[in-house]
């Protein structure tokens, strides 16, 4: 029995595969964030545990399937509830695990984890209408049927909240379950396998595989038992997917990066862009949709700048248990350091550093200050390339024209922030930008029930409500010739 106790929480190290606990004959260290501690020793899976986790999961989709919707809600909502009984072990062994806050963790993610569930086993039982309209005399009946076993593969940033964006609908379409959580931030994954278990699912409708995705990966994403996959996380990582999953045409939903604009016009009002703007350091910058680019109209730039780097110095940063910190540390040493390269490279190419600049080594662990950069030359690499930390750019722009340009002109398209107290701009610029979300005079509303997912290279599909229905399942229309039934319906 590989079992850790982590912040008082008990954790088990191993697999979830087929309603069991399975070791690997190798394992690694999982490092918290916090102080650089090992905190638990994970299990190192291979092509092995991940084929039997599959096979698992193939075996339990048949009685899974068939279980009606009502029945499958229950267990989803009874899912719900031992999270929401579990919010603050979960918020703890989070926070110990990928340095996200605690207090974040308390109010708000493990809340919502807990209503993901809730959503989609409303949503099923709900929501889901199926369409019948006539064709000349044929009925027409539209369908969603699960369409076998999903593998979910997920970050590491918001380890539990992404992951079940996934599993819920997965598991309400009526799909089994092969998750492979993020190497850096395996524990939740781990703690959500002992509530499936409790809540009464039947073994192997849900499965975890622990490891490194250059190990698993491919024996997941190229097993042709699979029916789907759906992946948050890296660009580079999306097109190893997609070139594994292609041998089976394995359908692919991908959530990937962003580069998204925070644009701020000269008719803003200036409070309330500026506390957003701020907001775009939360969880140490390692938000996939914050808006890293602020694009700040001539004549209120210079006073937002002032009242920027005012709000920004007054930022608490330390240790995430502490409820009054506002930014923790960076996932890990790895990540800081590539963090700090495209720091360091921004100011070789002449970026001016306005605050921050550089790691914050006397907190202990992996903490980066709050940094922005201004004067950044058009078309570098920190105004293009995602840095996933606490590292923002300002940009100026006097036309609209130009503030469209500006925000359009990286490959990704996952979110916009715009920020104008003039609807008919807001309109026309917002109907411009390249998006799969725009906040207009605020940032970070979401509901479950809007589709979410990125253009360009930010993703591939949408997550969230009937988005999430149709991916999982297969969609099947039925025509029929009422006609010709020679026994009388
Ligand atoms: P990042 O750490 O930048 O988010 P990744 O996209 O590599 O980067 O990580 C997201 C998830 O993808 C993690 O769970 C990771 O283990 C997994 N992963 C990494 N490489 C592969 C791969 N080749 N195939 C499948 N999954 C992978």
């Amino acid at each position: 029995m590989n079992q850790h106790t982590v912040a008082g929480v008990e954790v088990s190290g191993d697999h979830w595969i087929g309603g069991r606990r399975v070791a690997s004959a190798e394992q690694f260290d999982d490092v918290s964030p916090i102080d650089e501690t090992v905190v638990a020793r994970i299990a190192r899976g291979g092509v092995e545990e991940a084929h039997a986790a599959i096979a698992a999961a193939k075996a339990a989709f048949p009685g899974w399937a068939a279980t009606p919707p009502a029945e499958r809600a229950r267990l989803l909502h009874r899912i719900a509830d031992l999270v929401e009984q579990r919010v603050e072990q979960l918020a703890i062994v989070e926070t110990t695990d990928n340095g996200a806050l605690l207090r974040s963790h308390l109010r708000g993610v493990m809340p919502r984890v807990a209503h993901n569930f809730r959503f989609f086993a409303d949503y099923l039982v709900h929501d889901l209408h199926h369409p019948e309209f006539d064709t000349r005399g044929h009925r027409n009946q539209v369908s969603w049927n699960p369409s076998g076993v999903a593998v979910l593969i997920t970050p590491w940033n918001a380890p539990l909240m992404l992951a079940t964006w996934k599993v819920a609908p997965a598991l309400a379409a009526g799909c089994t379950v092969v998750l492979k959580p993020a190497e850096w931030s395996p524990l939740t994954a781990s703690l959500l396998a002992d509530i499936t278990v409790e809540a009464g699912l039947p073994d192997g409708v849900f499965n975890v595989v622990q490891g490194f995705g250059e190990d698993v990966g491919d024996a997941l994403t190229g097993h042709p038992d699979v029916s789907r996959i759906s992946f948050t996380g890296s660009v580079p990582t999306a097109r190893l997917i997609a070139r594994s999953a292609a041998a089976n045409l394995t359908p692919c939903s991908f959530e990937l990066g962003g580069k998204s604009p925070f644009v701020v016009f000269d008719d803003a009002d200036l409070d309330e862009a500026v506390a957003h703007a701020v907001e775009q350091y939360d969880n140490a910058g390692q938000v996939c949709l914050a808006g890293v680019r602020l694009l700040v109209q001539d004549g209120v730039h210079d006073e937002f700048v002032a009242r920027f780097v005012e709000r920004a110095s007054s930022l608490r940063q330390g240790d995430p248990r502490d409820l009054a910190t506002d930014i923790g540390p960076n996932v890990s040493r790895e990540h800081l350091e590539r963090i700090d390269g495209f720091v360091q490279r921004a100011i070789a190419d002449g970026a001016r550093v306005v605050i921050g600049g550089g790691p914050h080594t006397e907190l202990g662990g992996l903490y980066y200050r709050p940094t922005l950069f201004a004067d950044a030359a058009p078309g570098s690499e920190i105004l293009t390339e995602e840095v996933f930390g606490p590292v923002l750019t300002i940009q100026r722009f006097a036309t609209e024209d130009e503030a469209v340009t500006m925000a359009n002109g990286t490959e990704f398209g996952l979110a916009g922030v715009l920020f104008t107290g003039d609807p008919d701009r807001a309109e026309r610029v917002g109907a411009q930008l390249v998006a799969g979300t725009l906040w207009v005079n605020c940032f970070f509303v979401r509901d479950l029930r809007a589709p979410f997912g990125g253009a360009r290279h930010s993703g591939v599909g949408r997550e969230g409500g009937t988005w999430s229905f149709d991916f999982y399942c297969d969609v099947k229309n039925t025509c029929t010739n009422q006609q010709r039934w020679t026994i009388q319906p």
